[in-house]
């Protein structure tokens, strides 16, 4: 039994498309596969650019990282190189630096403990931690270095190698801005820009997501993280000026099963047709629903058996299904 009471069997969030289309659709989508050669071909390409932004966008953010890392080791060579050069430092100030340096690593422990504690936090604590250890270290190595006296060769020899780190982490800098332009013209398409990529399904490594508290499964398209949501989004090959129903309802599937998946329910998800996007806010009506059809789907699936449950010929007309359906109105 799941936490909605009932058997623990799982559901796509494509049959609920299907069955809220139209349950015999649903139904005889077992049996008899619709392939939109055009929409499947879109969407394995679609997945392959996504694949390659999220390459490129992981790509740039390790090189920042080196960036980081070598400027700052240049800066502390830059000035022990100095240090050399001039002269030693009073054994007063040693002390008092020492203590300082003691302090500050102190600090640093006291966010690593709270980073700990917040896993909601721990990225904004850990570029403290980074910070305050980096101030740490420096101000150690010139309470040890000051004290040592004088020497012209090696303090040349430590500013060259600063200015050689310099130099590199320009070039590294310059090939990250290069690979984030290449990024920005593609990316603007599927995500806004402060978003990142966090999950592609249209693609042949995208895993299937499973909710066990909803009984839920399935792959949405693509999902983007923007700050601390993650918003599924659904494409469709088709064009529309509305959402459509079927549609509302896969899309709020997607979202019940982040829900579960990452322990934060997205405030909306996304569809997004051949000319029209929108963003469905993921709300308590709609995911009533999709709960009822899974609920009604798995009552017919113990019968064996699902029927037209509207008159409306048009549906009928646009169905893909109509070739083999018994009850058809169109
Ligand atoms: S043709 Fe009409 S009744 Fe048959 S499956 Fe399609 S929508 Fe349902």
């Amino acid at each position: 039994m799941n936490e909605l009471g009932d058997k623990m069997e799982f559901v796509s969030a494509g049959d609920i498309e299907k069955y809220a289309y139209c349950p015999l659709s649903w139904w005889l989508s077992k049996e008899h596969k619709s392939v939109h050669k055009n929409g499947v071909k879109k969407h394995f390409e679609a997945g392959k650019e996504l694949e390659e932004i999220k390459r490129k966008e992981e790509k740039v953010r390790l090189y920042e990282r080196f960036v980081l890392l070598i400027s700052v080791a240049a800066t502390v060579a830059a000035l022990i190189g100095l240090s050399f050069l001039y002269g030693k430092m009073e054994k007063t100030w040693n002390i008092f630096f020492i203590i300082l340096s003691f302090l500050w690593l102190y600090n640093s422990l006291f966010f690593l403990y709270k980073a700990g504690k917040s896993s909601i936090l721990k990225p904004r604590y850990e570029k403290i931690i980074l910070l305050s250890s980096v101030g740490a270290i420096m101000i150690a190595t010139f309470s040890i270095v000051f004290s040592l006296p004088p020497s012209p060769e090696i303090g040349r020899f430590i500013e060259i190698l600063a200015f050689l780190w310099v130099v590199s982490a320009n070039l590294i800098f310059y090939r990250t801005l290069n690979i984030s332009e290449e990024i920005v013209e593609k990316k603007i398409k599927y995500a806004p820009l402060e978003g990142e990529i966090e999950y592609i399904g249209n693609s042949k490594e995208g895993k299937e997501m499973e909710s066990q508290k909803y009984g839920l499964r399935g792959k949405p398209d693509y999902v983007v993280k923007i700050g601390n949501d993650y918003i599924p989004v659904e494409e469709k090959s088709m064009g529309s000026n509305h959402p459509r129903f079927s549609h509302v309802m896969q899309i709020t599937a997607y979202c019940m099963i982040i829900e579960d998946v990452y322990g934060n329910a997205p405030p909306y998800g996304i569809i997004k047709y051949a000319d029209h996007q929108f963003k469905i806010p993921y709300e308590e009506r709609w995911k009533n629903m999709v709960i009822n059809i899974r609920k009604n789907m798995l009552r017919d699936r113990e019968k064996g058996e699902a029927h037209r449950n509207h008159n409306n010929p048009k549906k009928c007309a646009g169905c893909s299904r109509r070739e083999y359906c018994p009850e058809r109105l169109a």
